[in-house]
């Protein structure tokens, strides 16, 4: 196969965050989408990229370490990717063992919240949703909300409950972009802007680009061909790499998303020349 008919994802969740999927179900599944390599990108926690490189090891499929931060700006929230990252160093899991540890912490608070609204859900079992130790969020208590009967949608459990200004929504851990964006760096990653036509704050790019953004995403299950366009015209502009992939949660936002966005393999050989010439100087 020459490598313009060769696709990637990459921006894909496993049960380490709220994605569905394990990670072994993960990379099994990229292989039925026929992908060649994708980047495991879990909220804040990087236990996933192991268990879907074992599952993938000689089948023909590559996985790029990842991970999704999230940040905070004024009144807003943005999501940065780090692509290609150390996944290893013992400095970075030191972090984002801190991090999950405040979203269990903002979860029983939510938990407290609902509860005190008549809701009888439990936190073990928002807890169970993300294996007990993985990135708990607000997408796993939407599904508890949503299966326990407190809620005929996950969707209607943001807009009664836990969207940013519902009655039980409670603020995570806060990081700046700065933060999120050095911390990448400092383990030889490449930081991307995640999904900026959700986020709808393009006006941010040149401070992000002033603290070492490097890529953003223009491919994006969101992105129509005229939102890749606008954002493809603002990589140029800025000197952007492109990345593109799914966002897939599994099962977890309807139905899985790996395989419906095509991103070329380029995008990746890009990244790669990219991270050598910044990181082995
Ligand atoms: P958290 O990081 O715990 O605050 O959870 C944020 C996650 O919840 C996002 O990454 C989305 O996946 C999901 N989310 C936020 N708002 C909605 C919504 N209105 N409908 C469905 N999912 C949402
Ligand atoms: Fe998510
Ligand atoms: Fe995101
Ligand atoms: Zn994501």
């Amino acid at each position: 196969m020459n490598s313009t008919h060769k696709y990637i994802d990459l921006h894909v969740h496993t049960n380490y965050s709220d994605g569905t999927f394990s990670p072994e179900e993960v990379s099994r599944y990229a292989l039925e989408m026929k992908l060649t390599a994708i980047a495991i990108t879990d909220h804040d926690c990087v236990d996933g990229i192991l268990p879907a490189m074992e599952e993938a090891k000689a089948r023909g499929l590559e996985i790029i370490p990842g991970v999704e931060l999230s940040a905070e700006i004024a009144d807003f929230e943005i999501h940065i990717i780090g692509l290609l990252i150390d996944w290893q160093d013992p400095w970075f899991n030191e972090q984002l063992k801190k991090i999950r540890n405040a979203r269990t912490e903002r979860m029983r608070k939510m938990v407290e919240k609902l509860n005190e609204m008549g809701i009888g859900i439990k936190l073990e079992d928002v807890m169970a949703l993300s294996r007990d130790k993985g990135a708990v969020g607000r997408l796993h208590l939407a599904r508890a909300l949503y299966e326990g009967g407190y809620t005929h949608s996950i969707k209607q459990a943001f807009a009664r409950f836990i969207g940013r200004t519902g009655p039980c929504y409670v603020k995570r851990m806060i990081i700046s972009p700065k933060e999120a964006i050095e911390m990448i760096r400092r383990v030889k990653g490449i930081p991307i802007f995640a999904h900026p036509r959700i986020m709808q704050h393009d006006e941010v790019i040149p401070e992000l680009i002033n603290y070492g953004l490097m890529g953003i995403e223009v491919l994006h299950i969101d992105h129509n061909s005229s939102t890749s366009n606008h954002y493809k015209q603002l990589a140029q502009k800025y000197g952007l790499l492109l990345s593109g992939g799914s966002d897939c949660h599994g099962a977890g936002k309807g139905y899985p998303l790996m395989g419906k966005v095509e991103v070329p393999y380029s995008f990746l050989e890009t990244i790669k020349e990219a991270k050598k010439r910044e990181y082995e100087k």
